[in-house]
């Protein structure tokens, strides 16, 4: 057991550290309040080696390791949930998904150009009907000689509006459930292809880019498929795994940057003729907060060594996903608390943790789902 970082894993941590607080975090403010997608940062974090950590450099990406890529979800969830989400989905979800999948003509077309930030990629699972219950999915795809057609709607898909390839999940025989759903590498400049903006303000992550798509006889080549006829559920569930351990990250970057705040604050607001931070009760939110930190890095920690030894890690990620996300819902509650009235506002970097944790606390596996897949790992399948 080694709890030290090894250099390799400390150089990027500061690299990825240095250019989330000096590019990322200056603006995340800004971008929040836009609605706007800081898109100079796509190319960036390809030129950074951060869009394709853990995939080959045959592929265009950087041979890291994934403790290392934990480190990158960490230090940009510290800074803008936004901007973390956006590579959760298209480094997590969609390229790694296409690396283990993949056959070798898919990922030389497609993963050094999602590497580079040449393209961008979204992860089209979701449905207005089919949530949690992914296996109830409405989406069809219809043989047609040598190609499938694609019918059916997707909301709530992050890059949905701004993607070049999207991963598209559909059912060639919905009795089937999970057995009947296919995964197809789609371009979404393809006709049938059409994504709108979702409805209403989302409460967080408000610079990322969600929508609402339609697929409309979206014709598919069959060698667009990814994995085999009814593998979808599997590829999808296995993307899933990799995104987990991101999300679990970048909820402990969150509760970090509470700390961070909270430790500048306490330290300067005085009431009652003493810093706040000099408060027993201060004191013990601020003991918590930092215990329950360390404890959920460990847990996102030994999930990547997991899954960086090869080992299976549903219930590990799992783990660090549930764990991280809720003591980040706590952390982001308690810094609010913390900075009195001034923590309400926008003016304080808080009311913007405070929203975008309750995303992570439902994407990829709301908590319960976390739970669920916690629990039958240790109760067994009958
Ligand atoms: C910011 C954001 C970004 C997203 N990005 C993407 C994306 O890029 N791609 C994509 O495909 N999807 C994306 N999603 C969708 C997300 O994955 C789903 O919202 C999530 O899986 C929950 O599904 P649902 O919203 O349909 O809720 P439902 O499944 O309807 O769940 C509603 C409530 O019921 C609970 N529940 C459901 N089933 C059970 C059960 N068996 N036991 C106990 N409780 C249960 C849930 O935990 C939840 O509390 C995104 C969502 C958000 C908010």
């Amino acid at each position: 057991m080694n709890f030290e970082l090894t250099p390799q894993q400390q150089a990027v941590q500061e690299k990825v550290r240095t250019f989330a607080q000096e590019e990322v975090a200056p603006i995340a403010r800004e971008t929040d309040e836009s609605g706007k997608f800081p898109m100079h940062l796509v190319k960036r974090l390809g030129d950074l080696g951060f869009l394709a950590a853990t995939i080959s450099a045959d592929y265009g990406g950087s041979d890291m390791d994934y403790p290392s890529f934990t480190l990158i979800s960490e230090e940009l969830g510290r800074a803008d949930s936004s901007v973390r989400g956006f590579l959760a989905v298209h480094a997590s979800l969609v390229s790694l998904c296409i690396n283990d999948w993949g056959t070798e003509a898919q990922k030389q077309k497609y993963l050094p150009q999602l590497a580079s930030g040449d393209k961008i990629g979204c992860y089209c699972l979701t449905e207005p009907n089919a949530g949690s219950d992914v296996a109830s999915m409405e989406s069809t795809a219809t043989d047609d000689g040598d190609s499938y057609l694609i019918n059916g709607t997707k909301h709530w898909i992050t890059n949905g509006g701004i993607a070049d390839i999207a991963l598209v999940f559909a059912s060639v025989d919905r009795s089937k459930r999970h057995g009947g759903i296919c995964c197809f590498i789609v371009e979404t400049a393809w006709d049938g292809f059409n994504p709108v903006p979702m409805g209403g303000q989302e409460l967080g992550h408000r610079s990322s880019d969600h929508a609402f798509i339609t697929f409309d006889n979206l014709r598919v080549p069959k060698e667009n498929m990814l994995g085999d006829v009814g593998e979808g559920f599997k590829v999808g569930m296995s993307a899933l795994d990799h995104g987990r351990l991101g999300v679990a990250a970048g909820a402990v970057g969150i509760a970090q940057a509470c700390l961070d705040a909270c430790l500048d604050f306490v330290r300067t607001r005085e009431q009652f003729g003493k810093r706040i931070g000099d408060f027993q009760m201060i004191q013990a939110n601020i003991a918590d907060m930092s215990c329950d930190i360390e404890a959920a890095r460990l847990l996102v920690y030994k999930a990547a060594d997991m899954k960086q030894k090869g080992i299976p890690t549903t219930r590990a990620t799992s783990t660090a996903k549930l764990f991280a996300t809720e003591m980040a819902c706590k952390a982001a509650a308690d810094a609010v608390l913390i900075h009195g009235g001034r923590g309400y506002s926008s003016e304080y970097p808080v009311e913007r943790l405070y929203r975008d944790i309750k995303g992570l606390q439902i994407y990829e596996g709301s908590s319960h789902v976390q739970r669920i897949v916690i629990a039958r790992d240790l109760i067994g399948k009958r």
